[in-house]
């Protein structure tokens, strides 16, 4: 290997082609319980406007970071090939980090899902995972659907985790809003006024 790379990559894994050869992805040549660090991604954070022009290949390795910055692998390493999955046996832990969901066996593939820290369109791709519930769509506004919400509660970047909450905030303000309106608690008084 030249250069060191940018990321880390936990001695219990290993970067490899897939059986397929469809592309590189890590495996666990250990068996790593579930809490513990698998990878810490680093490299150089571009802001939208300059990263949008990057080559594909450096989008399609990067990591948001927040709403309008990526950080893009320099150089390259193994731990930079996780890819993603709709059934992930991992999820992220802060901006940079990478953790075990759950207990891992050796030789399973490490993957976590895109949804974790996507909310721009700039990796949308045909899913072909594998899961049961594959959505078969990775977009941009997965970070919305209830049940990856749900499902991955406390695995999500801080920036999504953010607008989850700002989303769930203002669904309560919205329902306080319609059961008022529903008891009539701020029309009362109006109407009181006007047939005085
Ligand atoms: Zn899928």
């Amino acid at each position: 290997m030249s250069k060191q790379p940018s990321s880390y990559l936990s001695s219990k894994l290993e970067g490899r082609l897939k059986a397929d050869k469809s592309g590189n992805s890590i495996y666990a040549i250990e068996p790593i319980n579930k809490g513990e660090l698998i990878a810490v991604f680093g490299g150089v954070v571009y802001e939208w406007e300059t990263f949008i022009h990057l080559p594909e290949i450096e989008r399609m390795l990067c990591l948001q970071v927040e709403d309008r910055h990526f950080l893009v692998p320099r150089p390259i390493g193994e731990g930079d090939y996780v890819n993603h999955s709709c059934n992930p046996n991992a999820g992220l832990s802060g901006q940079i980090g990478l953790v075990a969901m759950r207990d891992i066996q050796i030789g399973e593939e490490v993957c976590f899902d895109y949804a974790m820290c996507d909310t721009m369109p700039y990796d949308e791709f045909e899913c072909l995972c594998g899961a049961p519930h594959c959505r078969g769509k990775v977009g941009g506004n997965d970070w919305m659907r209830p049940e990856l919400q749900k499902r991955y509660a406390g695995f999500f970047a801080p920036h999504v985790q953010r607008k989850i909450d700002a989303q769930k905030a203002e669904r309560r303000a919205f329902e306080r809003a319609m059961r008022n309106a529903k008891t009539g608690a701020h029309a009362k008084p109006v109407v009181a006024t006007m047939y005085k």
